[in-house]
């Protein structure tokens, strides 16, 4: 078990600068999940950790050794692919205790890892079976099988779910948080579901073009969002993001949208939005902040016309157009709404957001 530093690292293919000088510490035994969308450097950052890319500039520490130079096989590591990597030609036995023959390990303990991951990973009937012969979730099981032989350091997974459907998905995911509490490792995952991140990441790192955004545990990442693309890329659905002016009152200050209604702010965020005063701003609300609920302490009315209802079962998606941007409120599953009628929402102005239109800053 080991921590893992990675210090400025760079990568530029040719001129493209892919990774722009990140800094990331991961604790020992930590399960960190990079998450970022398409191309944005997440799986170059994982291979660099990997040695599979060299890093044009940085350090990577891997406990307490610089592991720049030094060659894949030899950094104590395991990775998962997002396409297996299985050799067709070998049963299930052989893929796993592949890495631990070549390592010339005793033939008995050999047996005994095996057994013993074939085991956690429920997949002992199959051990004779070749790869062909099986299904995705079990090749991915193999796969984590003969990662989990080596007791690595770190154990790094590439997009290890994206092959399966979405039932399955869900249900590896449970899997591998299970298996790291049981076998505690220092993790890298990488994914573009942010689901997947939230639900598996003692801490995630959100990137995006080629930086990092945010690192934090997964509630914090939620309730308090660093910028408006963090706000946006992480809660399904997303955060909506109203254009709008800070207007001062005698009464405090208040939200002025494009359609005319007026937000009342609360008093104890007066202070912190006071520099936006008679200026533009955005205004974040997750769904569930635009309800049907009555008369919470702080809520504040907004009638708007429904556009598209989205039945859940535990709950109502109600899209609406406002100034011809697509907003989302979540509703109770009893609620009765069709498309084109008025409705009158609640705006919980307790859990607003202020987002800076310039740099995207999330204010509060
Ligand atoms: P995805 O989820 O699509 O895999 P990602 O976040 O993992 O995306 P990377 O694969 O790390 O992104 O790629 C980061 C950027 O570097 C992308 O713009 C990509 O086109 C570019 N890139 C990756 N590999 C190479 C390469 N071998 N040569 C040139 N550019 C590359």
């Amino acid at each position: 078990m080991a921590r893992v530093s990675l210090r400025k690292v760079t990568k530029a293919y040719e001129a493209f600068p892919a990774v722009h000088g990140i800094d990331l510490e991961i604790e020992e035994n930590e399960f960190v999940v990079l998450v970022g969308p398409s191309g944005c450097g997440k799986s170059t950052t994982l291979r660099m950790l990997a040695g599979l890319e060299d890093i044009t500039s940085g350090e990577i520490w891997i406990g307490d050794r610089l592991v720049n130079d030094v060659e894949p096989g030899a950094r104590d590591i395991a990775m998962v692919f997002q396409n297996y990597a299985l050799y067709p030609h070998m049963t299930v036995k052989q893929n796993i205790e592949f890495g631990l023959k070549q390592r010339r390990f005793p033939k008995a303990e050999i047996e005994r890892r095996v057994a013993d991951a074939a085991r956690m990973l429920d997949i002992t009937p199959l051990l004779d079976r070749k790869p062909r012969a099986l299904s995705g979730s079990q090749r991915q099981r193999v796969a984590m099988g003969r990662a989990m032989v080596r007791s690595p350091e770190v154990f790094l997974f590439d997009e290890p779910l994206s092959n399966l459907d979405a039932k399955l998905r869900v249900q590896m995911r449970t899997e591998i948080k299970r298996l790291h509490q049981t076998i505690p490792t220092t993790t890298v995952y990488v994914t573009h579901d942010q689901v997947e991140a939230m639900t598996l990441a003692d801490r995630v790192v959100v990137m995006n073009k080629g930086l990092i955004e945010q690192i934090d545990e997964p509630q914090t990442l939620y309730h308090r969002p660093s910028s408006r693309f963090v706000a946006g890329f992480i809660g399904s659905p997303a955060m909506n993001f109203f254009d709008g002016r800070l207007e001062g009152t005698e009464q405090g200050l208040q939200i002025r949208l494009a359609d005319g209604t007026a937000l009342p702010v609360p008093a104890a965020r007066a202070e912190a939005y006071g520099t936006y005063r008679d200026q533009s701003i955005t205004l974040g609300l997750r769904p569930e902040h635009l309800t049907a609920a009555l008369g919470k302490p702080g809520s504040a009315p907004l009638t708007v016309v429904v556009d598209v209802v989205e039945p859940l079962g535990i709950e109502v998606l109600v899209y609406f157009s406002l100034g011809g941007e697509l907003y989302c409120a979540r509703l109770d599953a009893e609620a009765r709404v069709a498309p084109g009628e008025s409705v009158q929402l609640w705006a919980d102005m307790n859990h607003m957001h202020l987002i800076d239109p310039t740099s995207g800053r999330v204010v509060y």
